[in-house]
């Protein structure tokens, strides 16, 4: 007589097109190349991932948190996966499979990985320990929700290249409740070349949790109208130009709040060390404001606020005009120009170095660091927060993965 055949069963990793943003990161995160792509959607190959889990926390929307148990044999292929506009629903498994799960070191291997990815990656896995409660995914593709357009601004001066606009989204009586640092995603109307419904693009809110005007339920984008791609050719970005065109009174379909972990501290003494380029400064702009308004009201919060904020000219830099107005003894502010007529080029990493005692005293007390904009940037932040250190005897190898395991190190660059 034959054994019986034995079934293994799996537990199979799958993002939801639905949530996903197409921005990437799980891909690049992956340190074994299990996940792939299309013109449209991610996916996971089932005979690579070993659920070890590193592109868990880094994926800003959650989308590639979804697991499916499986028998090992009729796992979901990509070229599946790939034709998918939604995930599809659990299967019942018959009760006579014998039951082998895969991976079943999984929890091990995933931890051992958050600390891999504390020791060499950027970014922390967690929210600071006094960080608000955030509300995630209560809006989704399938079930939008309707926003107005209060009100739409060029914020870049009117003979820049650029055109950065402040968008300005009311939400009415509806619940939308966010936090500085969170996102929120925008359903571009109209169909892609292929017929599909396009899919949903994230923007960081820049305006603080009680509204763009204080107490209204709005807030803000800060959004650049993408005409040229990374390398100069001609592309007329589909969101953005749709968000900038955007007249008062419009209406617009949202997504969110996205965003568990890149969040601002709450607790009295924290320091924010904020490092951003161009329309990167959306979260940088909320998380100042919700400290501006305390200190305006004469209540300020214990805690030293230090921007570093990269652009081409100050006429290109969003909120050039409203910066220059916050008083020095409430932020230390450094502004880098790359493309001025008769100045080196600065970056922000170079204004960095310039302030590094200061940098170095702020990174001494209870700091959190922040960084958003370019991906470019990413490197020489790193070297120059390691030079700092190093001058005055602290050691950034140390430093990193210790902040990174204690919510105080946020990343977010595209
Ligand atoms: P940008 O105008 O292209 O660049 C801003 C500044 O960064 C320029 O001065 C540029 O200098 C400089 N820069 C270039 N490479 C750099 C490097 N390796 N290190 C340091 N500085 C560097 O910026 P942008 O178009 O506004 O792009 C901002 C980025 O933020 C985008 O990738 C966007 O996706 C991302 N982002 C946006 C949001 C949002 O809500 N809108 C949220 C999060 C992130 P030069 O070009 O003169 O060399």
């Amino acid at each position: 007589m034959n054994a019986p055949e034995q079934i293994v069963l799996i537990k199979q990793h799958l993002i939801d097109p639905e949530i996903c943003i197409r921005c990437n990161t799980c891909e690049e995160t992956c340190p074994i190349d299990a996940i792939t792509h299309d013109d449209r959607n991610y996916v996971v190959k089932a005979d690579v991932c070993n659920g070890c889990g590193a592109c868990i926390s880094p994926c800003p929307t959650g989308a590639i948190d979804n697991w499916r148990t499986m028998a090992k044999q009729s796992a979901y292929s990509i070229e599946e996966q790939l034709t998918w506009d939604e995930l599809p629903a659990e299967k019942a498994l018959e009760e006579s499979v014998l039951t082998v799960i895969e991976h079943d070191n999984e929890a091990e291997v995933a931890s051992e990985n958050l600390q891999h990815n504390a020791a060499v990656s950027a970014s922390s896995p967690t929210p600071p320990w006094s960080a608000a409660h955030p509300y995630l995914n209560l809006y989704t593709l399938k079930n939008p929700i309707t926003a107005t357009v209060a009100g739409n601004f060029r914020l870049t001066a009117p003979d820049a290249q650029s055109d950065v606009r402040h968008i300005v989204l009311d939400f009415g009586t509806q619940v939308f409740p966010v936090l500085e640092g969170q996102s929120i995603g925008i359903v571009p109307p109209g169909v892609d070349a292929s017929g599909k419904p396009h899919y949903i693009r994230m923007y960081s809110i820049a305006s603080p949790r009680d509204g763009e005007r204080e107490g209204y339920n709005n807030l803000s984008l800060t959004v650049k109208r993408v005409v040229e791609d990374h390398d100069g050719k001609p592309v007329n970005g589909v969101c953005s130009n749709y968000l900038c065109d955007l007249q008062k009174g419009d209406t617009v379909q949202v997504t969110g709040p996205f965003g568990a972990n890149y969040l601002m501290p709450n607790h009295t003494g924290s320091n924010i060390l904020m490092i951003c380029t161009g329309t990167g400064s959306a979260p940088m702009r909320a998380m100042t404001e919700h400290r501006r308004r305390f200190y305006a009201k004469g209540k300020p919060q214990d805690g030293k606020l230090m921007l570093f904020f990269g652009a081409r000219k100050p006429e290109e830099l969003p909120y050039f005009g409203p910066l220059r107005k916050l008083p020095a003894d409430f932020i230390d502010m450094h502004l880098a120009f790359s493309r001025m007529p008769d100045e080196p080029k600065a970056y922000v990493q170079d204004k960095m170095l310039h302030a590094g005692s200061a940098v170095a005293e702020l990174l001494k007390g209870d700091t959190y660091i922040y960084i958003c904009g370019l991906k470019g940037m990413e490197k020489g932040v790193m070297e120059s927060l390691q030079a700092i250190c190093a001058s005055q005897g602290m050691d950034w190898a140390e430093m990193h993965p210790r902040m990174v395991k204690e919510g105080r190190f946020h990343v977010e660059t595209y």
